[in-house]
């Protein structure tokens, strides 16, 4: 099993999410997919948040009525005709997602409402990819992502939940899930703090012993300078898990800082990958040994 992850600017638009599901169909055997939120939506929920609590039901209200037409128009980009089931269930998961304002001392509203447009995403991708006839499983990663210690995850335990999950489900050759999501140490929906999409994808990794692991960002891999500052950088093609694992820390905002740690000891490879250039190598990251110069590079500003 693979296991691939795609970052918000990979789910951003229609087209990214079509240009997703071409890399997908071209990918040999069975895939777990991890997805994140379309870029900007995780940003909007946490507005929402922020006038939930302050009490500024009306601007939260409008910041979801904004979000229910982007993803419906999404549906109708992706999904053309027959798709009033789709539609439904979209405005259905709305709906529900809108009776959180009405709670009172909800106890997790906060986590609940940022991990929402994982939610609402993974549905809309697992019914665009069906209805290309490319079968897929939709999985809840609350059911299973329960990691109560955000520094060291216990993946035997997230394998041993997604098993039992897994029990009475028709086999698939592509799992579809949300990332960033997590159930914490009262069993309740967390997140993985932003940007935790690419932890989820390693725990996961980890948790069912992935051949591999692919990371689908908007950059060719990790380079050998940061791109935002420096000009003529060139993506790493091998980078070692210490050396990964120091550049996620230092800054680069390629993967999440604790993305490397859960496949070390199962040296399992995480590839990182342009969703857009598909056909570069990116970055191989891996217990092989390399031979770069990035770390004074890196260091010098
Ligand atoms: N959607 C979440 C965020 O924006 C998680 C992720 O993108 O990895 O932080
Ligand atoms: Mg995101």
């Amino acid at each position: 099993m693979k296991v691939l992850k795609f970052g918000g600017t990979s789910v951003g638009s229609a087209e990214s999410i079509q240009n997703v599901r071409t890399i997908v169909s071209r990918i040999e055997g069975p895939k777990l997919i991890v997805l994140s939120a379309m870029s900007g939506v995780t940003n909007i929920l946490v507005r929402i948040n922020e006038n939930l609590k302050v009490g500024e039901i009306t601007e939260a209200e409008e910041l979801i009525s904004e979000l229910r037409k982007k993803h419906l128009d999404l549906v109708d980009s992706l999904i053309p005709t027959d798709n009033a089931t789709v539609i439904n269930h979209v405005n259905s998961l709305f709906q529900k997602f809108l009776e959180i304002l009405q709670e009172e001392n909800s106890e997790n509203a906060e986590a609940r409402i940022v991990t929402f447009g994982e939610s609402v995403l993974t549905y809309i991708v697992s019914a665009y990819f069906s209805s290309k006839g490319m079968d897929n499983l939709l999985l809840e990663a609350k059911k299973f992502m329960h990691v109560p210690n955000l520094e060291n995850p216990d993946t035997e335990k997230v394998g041993g939940l997604l098993g039992h999950y897994l029990k009475d489900k028709i086999e698939s050759d592509i799992y579809i899930t949300q990332g960033f999501v997590r159930t914490d140490k009262f069993n309740r929906i967390n997140t993985l703090k932003r940007g935790g999409s690419d932890y989820t994808a390693t725990i996961l990794g980890a948790a069912i012993r992935a051949e591999e692991i692919q990371i689908w960002t908007d950059i060719d891999g990790f380079h050998n300078n940061d791109p935002r500052y420096v000009e003529d950088t060139h993506s790493l093609s091998h980078l070692s898990f210490e050396e990964a694992a120091e550049l996620a820390y230092f800054g680069a905002k390629i993967l999440h800082p604790q993305t490397v740690s859960p496949v070390i000891d199962k040296n399992i490879p995480i590839y990182l990958k342009n969703t857009f250039t598909p056909d570069l190598p990116g970055t191989k990251i891996s217990n092989e040994l390399s031979h770069t110069r990035f770390k004074s590079d890196f260091s010098e500003r």
